[in-house]
């Protein structure tokens, strides 16, 4: 049998179906991967941009390059594996077409570029939201109060004059002054991108592990390095109680280990095929 259809059968009788989501997801929407080719931190150093310590050392480099991920994110689309992740999320009658047996399905995700949330119809219900584990280049922390917001218009935009961003810290007409950099709404105090650092806890853990891993008995691990904790541990606890993994990934990773079914290839070709709706995700 091949592993597709191997795959299909496992769709046909899993109840509770769960996404966990990286970099690679986002890969043919023209946002840089972390770690593949043409990764991020291939250029930059992540430990000096994605880091507490960072932007105590340096706000306005770290707003810098947060403005610039927000400008590459406001500007991509969804693609095709992302769009084949939000029909099975919103559309019941779509989801038990290919498991007829789902309760549910959850995607998780690592990325923090909103486009799982942009690719679903408006006004749903939170249970069909991504989780978004690492937070959202879109969210604004602040650094002294309790607030939290969500900020579509760049906060630091005017900062720049406007411009197109690009990020670049060795250009010296870039900086940010700290004086101009997004204040809290609440008490005035520096605000911080809100996303999950390097060593920075994941609050919204407790909750994946209790409300979605535990009931899982199908994950489908897509375009992760598997080398970011907590995430790389999932498919390892889902197994335990005996889920079935698989992974879908343009290069073998340290996921493969617990993988029932693997899938070699670009996942905006892999997934829709695998869950059988390429005709309702193309274009
Ligand atoms: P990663 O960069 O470590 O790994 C990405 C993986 O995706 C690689 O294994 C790569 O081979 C694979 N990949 C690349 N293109 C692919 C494609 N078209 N189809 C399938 N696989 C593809 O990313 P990660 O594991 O998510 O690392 C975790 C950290 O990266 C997280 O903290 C996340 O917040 C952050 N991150 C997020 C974004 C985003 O929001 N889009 C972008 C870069 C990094």
């Amino acid at each position: 049998m091949s592993v597709l259809t191997e795959f299909k059968a496992a769709l046909a009788k899993a109840k509770h179906i769960v996404v966990l989501a990286g970099a690679g997801l986002s890969a043919a929407s023209g946002i840089p991967t972390f770690r593949g080719a043409g990764g991020l931190w291939r250029k930059y150093d992540a430990m000096s941009l994605a880091t507490s310590e960072a932007f105590e050392e340096n706000p306005s480099l770290v707003w810098q390059f947060y403005h610039y991920r927000r400008h590459v994110a406001a500007r991509a689309h969804p693609n095709a594996a992302h769009k084949a992740i939000a029909l099975l999320s919103a559309s019941p009658s779509d989801l038990h077409a290919v498991a007829p047996f789902a309760q549910s399905f959850i995607l998780v995700t690592q990325n923090v570029d909103g486009l799982s949330g942009r690719a679903l119809p408006p006004n749903l219900p939170k249970e069909s939201q991504p989780v978004e584990m690492h937070g959202s280049v879109f969210r604004v922390k602040c650094t002294k109060c309790v607030y939290v917001g969500y900020n579509y218009d760049d906060p630091i935009c005017p900062a720049l004059g406007g411009t197109e961003a690009v990020f670049d810290e060795d250009k010296p007409g870039l900086k940010i002054e700290v004086e101009d950099l997004p204040k809290c709404p609440e008490c005035g105090a520096l605000s911080r991108p809100g996303v999950v650092w390097f060593g920075e806890t994941v609050d919204l853990l407790d909750s994946i592990y209790e409300n979605v891993l535990k009931k899982c008995d199908l994950l489908l691990v897509i375009g992760t390095s598997s080398t970011v904790y907590p995430a790389s541990g999932f498919a390892e606890e889902v197994q335990e109680h005996g889920a079935e993994v698989a992974v879908f990934n343009l290069e073998r990773t340290k996921g493969d280990e617990y993988a029932d079914f693997l899938f070699i290839g670009p996942c905006e070709d892999t997934l829709p095929k695998a869950l059988g709706v390429e005709d309702k995700v193309k274009g």
